[in-house]
C-alpha cells in the first residue's frame, strides 16, 4: 500500500511537472521575445516611453488592465491606486487572484525617465514588468488547471499574491527622497492604513533585470536570505546562461543589511516589511542612458527570470 502510495504521489508530482513543461515550452517564446511582432508577445508593448500621466502611460494602464481582464481566465481582482503629486498624475496598479491570511506581493516600475527624451527603460524596468505579466500567466493557467496547488501543502494557512505596477519610480528632476519612488511611497502609506502592510510576508522588487551583461543579482537584506537561497535554487535547476546571478555563500552585501540601493522598496522596508531586492550590483553601463534599448536586452536572461518567478512564486505559495 505504501510503495503504492509513493507510486501514485510520485506520478502526480511528474504529471504536473511535464504539464508545466508543456505551459512554458507553448508560451515562454512567443510572449517574451524582443523582435517577434506577435499579440502575444508581452514585451514589445514596452518598447516605447511611459513618462507619467503621459498618453503612453495610459496606453500601458490601459493594456495591463485588459490583459488581466481578458487575456487571463480568472478573476483577478484589480486595485488602482491613482494620485496626483508635483504636478504630475501618477497611476499603481495591483491585481489579486487569490486572497490570503498574509500575501507574497511581486513587483516592478512601469515608467520611465522623462529625461533623456525618448528614454524607454528596456531593462529600467519593461523586462521586469513583462516577467511579472508572465508570471501572472502562469498562475492564471494553474488556477484554471489545478486551483488545489496553490493551496499549502502542509498544514499552514492560505498566501495570497499581488502583482504591483508602480508607477512614478524615476525622479521628475534629480533622485532624491522628495523627487523619486512617488507610487510606492504612496501605495505603502494607503497599505499602511488598510492593514495590509502588517500582512506581507515577502515583498519582491524586480528592477535593472534582463541586460545583455550578466552581472550579479546579490542578496541584499538577513531576512529574506533563504528567499534568495530557494530562488538560487531554482536558478540551479534551470541553468540556461553562462553566468550564475545568485549567489548565497557570497555574503558581501547582506551582511550590511541596509537598503545600499534606494529603490521602490524602502517604503516598505522602512515599515517593517521582509525584503527581496531582485537587482544586478553594478548596474548594467545602460543605465539611465538612451542605450538602455532593446537591443541591449538579452530574450534568454528575460526567459530565465520569467521560469524562475514561476517556479519561485509557486513554491512560495505551497510551502
Ligand atoms: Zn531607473
Amino acid at each position: 500500500m505504501l510503495i503504492l502510495l509513493a507510486l501514485v504521489s510520485a506520478w502526480i508530482a511528474l504529471a504536473q511537472e511535464l504539464s508545466f513543461a508543456e505551459f512554458h515550452k507553448n508560451n515562454l517564446r512567443n510572449s517574451l521575445s524582443v523582435a517577434e511582432q506577435s499579440a502575444s508577445n508581452l514585451l514589445r508593448h514596452f518598447n516605447g516611453t511611459r513618462v507619467p500621466g503621459s498618453k503612453e502611460s495610459k496606453e500601458m494602464q490601459d493594456f495591463i488592465k485588459k490583459y488581466f481582464r481578458d487575456v487571463l481566465n480568472n478573476d483577478w481582482s484589480v486595485e488602482t491606486d491613482s494620485f496626483e503629486e508635483n504636478g504630475f498624475n501618477f497611476t499603481n496598479l495591483v491585481f489579486t487572484p487569490m486572497h490570503g491570511e498574509s500575501y507574497l506581493v511581486i513587483a516592478a516600475h512601469y515608467d520611465t525617465k522623462i529625461d533623456p527624451p525618448g528614454f524607454i527603460g528596456a531593462m529600467d524596468s519593461g523586462a521586469s514588468c513583462a516577467v511579472l505579466l508572465y508570471v501572472a500567466k502562469f498562475i492564471d493557467h494553474i488556477l484554471t488547471v489545478d486551483k488545489d496547488l496553490l493551496e499549502p501543502l502542509l498544514l499552514g494557512s492560505q498566501v495570497g499574491l499581488k502583482i504591483v505596477f508602480f508607477d512614478g519610480e524615476e525622479a521628475i528632476n534629480q533622485w532624491g527622497p522628495y523627487d523619486s519612488i512617488y507610487g510606492s511611497k504612496h501605495l505603502a502609506r494607503k497599505w499602511e492604513k488598510l492593514g495590509i502592510l502588517n500582512s506581507i510576508d515577502l515583498f519582491v522588487l524586480m528592477d535593472l533585470l534582463g541586460s545583455k551583461e550578466q552581472q550579479p543579482v546579490h542578496s541584499y537584506y538577513r531576512s529574506s536570505h533563504r528567499h534568495y537561497a530557494a530562488l538560487s535554487q531554482i536558478e540551479d535547476w534551470i541553468g540556461g546562461t553562462q553566468t550564475k546571478w545568485l549567489d548565497p555563500a557570497e555574503r558581501k552585501y547582506v551582511q550590511l543589511n541596509d537598503p545600499i540601493i534606494d529603490d521602490d522598496h524602502r517604503p516598505f522596508y522602512e515599515a517593517g516589511v521582509s525584503i527581496l531586492h531582485l537587482i544586478p550590483f553594478p548596474f548594467p553601463a545602460t543605465w539611465h542612458t538612451l542605450d538602455d534599448d532593446f537591443d541591449n536586452l538579452d530574450e534568454g536572461s528575460i526567459q530565465k527570470w520569467a521560469l524562475m518567478m514561476s517556479q519561485f512564486v509557486l513554491d512560495f505559495l505551497r510551502y
